[in-house]
């Protein structure tokens, strides 16, 4: 049988490994019609889920290991109203749970606690309770350590669904600095400081997994190795990312470009390995090829 998440995840941590995650979906689906100015992505469960599916395929069919639903709105439909967002959390569970994928992981996407709606709190606790039963969840995609804190801090306790917290970066054009806002007027906090707050929380918080980076602004593919870096002085927790692209030159990488960076990324500490927006499932396949040539995929003995 295989292991729960969890076990996955520290054994994988404990012996340097990785287990390489999916890419984006959001993306993905434009490709397929997804107008995402008009229309939140997670509600395509409902109403595409043949297209959805079809994106699992090509990222299982790269090598992916572990699948994140397509959730990551589903929050923006609870603050808006939708009668449907809890059956398209369901929907995008079901799709990411098919039965020949039983070999693979189904994490929760629970997206991003920007704006100003005093129910995005509550939107994203009931998001990820209504991802209870994927093997964890990834809150994804945070600009705002005070929201993510309450968000953390009005989850029940007695939860045990693995919880991973990533958080997406902005670097300032023409300087190395990366950094997220604190609060709205702005207070900067570098990856070291988030990663003293994480691994603060994972002393109080058993079911936090791991902290990641994914997403981001404006970064270029070595500016997530020296976050996970910066992340590993601070924390023992494990690591995740998700690069995503930045359409710049200097900022786009390509398949062949990310694959380049596995070993660094492994050398810097990550566990979880994927790809946000604007990577494809070749991007997923070319990080699959080098991890099994370096001998670092988590399952091979
Ligand atoms: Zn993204």
């Amino acid at each position: 049988m295989r292991p729960s998440f969890i076990q996955a995840v520290e054994d994988a941590h404990r012996r340097g490994r990785i287990i390489l995650m999916d890419g984006p979906m959001g993306t993905e689906l434009q490709q397929s019609g997804l107008d995402m100015e008009k229309e939140l992505a997670h509600r395509w469960n409902l109403s595409h889920p043949e297209s959805v599916k079809v994106v699992y395929e090509d990222y299982t069919n790269a090598g992916a290991e572990a699948l994140l639903t397509n959730t990551f709105s589903a929050h923006l439909g609870f603050l808006r109203g939708d009668d449907d967002w809890l059956a398209a959390i369901e929907a995008g569970i079901e799709l990411a749970r098919q039965p020949e994928w039983d070999h693979l992981y189904c994490l929760g996407s629970a997206g991003s606690a920007v704006g100003n709606d005093a129910k995005i709190i509550p939107g994203l606790v009931q998001t990820i309770a209504a991802l209870q039963n994927c093997d964890g969840v990834l809150l994804e995609t945070q600009t705002r350590m005070d929201r993510v804190r309450d968000v953390v801090d009005a989850l029940p306790f007695a939860d045990q669904t693995p919880l991973i917290v990533s958080f997406s970066f902005s670097r300032l054009r023409g300087t190395s600095e990366c950094w997220i806002a604190e609060t709205p007027n702005g207070t900067a906090r570098t990856a070291g400081e988030v990663a003293a707050w994480a691994d603060g929380q994972a002393r109080r918080l058993p079911y936090l997994a791991a902290l990641g980076v994914n997403c981001c602004v404006n970064l270029r593919l070595d500016d997530f190795v020296d976050i996970i870096r910066d992340y590993r002085k601070q924390t023992d927790l494990p690591l995740l990312a998700r690069p995503g692209i930045t359409s710049t030159i200097e900022c786009e990488f390509n398949p062949r470009e990310l694959a380049a960076q596995v070993k660094d990324f492994a050398d810097a500490g990550v566990t979880l390995l994927g790809g946000c927006c604007g990577t494809t499932p070749a991007h997923i396949a070319a990080m699959r090829q080098e991890i099994d040539r370096l001998g670092l995929g988590w399952q091979e003995s």
